[in-house]
């Protein structure tokens, strides 16, 4: 990886936010799971959740491979993944189209914040519902009942942006240097993450210009799998 974009990266990785995140529940077009996916980028989430309807989990996936800068946690019920984002202390909010959901503008996405999402047709389901701890509507005036779900994610997720940027929660690194460590090496060396994934080699660590810091044992090993692979000139012996 070159200095240029470990730098790059760096920034990204400084302001993701790790108490903000999104649940899909059963969003199954791709375009929609990817547009969404993207947006949680662009405002600095790191993970997100879904609930996928089993018949669609080779489409999603598929959909998924575009966005690789968002880790994707999969629930195979609504239960698990709001007990999940409950447990780390998130709000839950759920977007519905009901009378008495509250404005998206009057909530405060400062708050550790789960938001939640529902299905092209039918929205949200009561299950989830019942768990969220509020309804959330973005105002409609038209003719038509409601937004496409990737549009409506958008508009929520940047006016949480909105609120955090203002509260300054973008100006401190909250991702763990063992995450951000992860992340570089995964997306900066996909061939080597490859090779440490199918082995159970750990990763490296990786230095503050974007190069692999490993000991000559590391390379070693990655080269007993890969021989082409090639270690840093230190580590090389006289003959190569
Ligand atoms: N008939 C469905 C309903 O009543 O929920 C419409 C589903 S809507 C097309 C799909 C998803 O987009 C919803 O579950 C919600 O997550 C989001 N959405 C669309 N319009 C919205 C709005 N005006 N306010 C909040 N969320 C909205």
């Amino acid at each position: 990886m070159s200095p240029e974009r470990y730098q790059r990266v760096r920034r990204v990785l400084d302001q993701r936010q790790t108490d903000l995140t999104v649940v899909i529940e059963n969003v199954h077009k791709p375009h929609n799971v990817s547009a969404i996916v993207r947006t949680c980028d662009a405002v600095g989430i790191h993970r997100a959740h879904a609930v996928w309807d089993r018949k669609y989990t080779m489409r999603v996936h598929t959909a998924m491979g575009s966005e690789q800068w968002v880790r994707m946690d999969s629930h195979n019920t609504i239960t698990d993944a709001l007990g999940h984002v409950k447990q780390a202390g998130m709000q839950v909010l759920v977007t519905h189209l009901s009378d008495t959901a509250v404005d998206f503008r009057d909530v405060d996405y400062t708050r550790p914040t789960a938001i939640l999402f529902g299905q092209e047709r039918y929205g949200v389901t009561d299950e989830a519902l019942a768990l969220a701890d509020q309804d959330i509507v973005i105002p409609m005036a038209g003719m038509v009942q409601s937004l496409n779900v990737s549009v409506a994610a958008a508009l929520i997720l940047y006016e949480a942006q909105r609120q955090r940027q203002i509260a300054g929660l973008y100006e401190r690194r909250q991702l763990p240097e063992s995450e951000c460590q992860s992340l570089l090496f995964e997306r900066g060396y996909p061939r080597l993450r490859r090779i440490c994934d199918e082995r159970g080699i750990a990763y490296p660590p990786i230095g503050d210009e974007g190069q692999i810091t490993a000991d000559e044992s590391w390379w070693r090993d990655i080269q007993l799998s890969d021989a082409s692979a090639e270690p840093p000139r230190k580590f090389r012996p006289s003959h190569i």
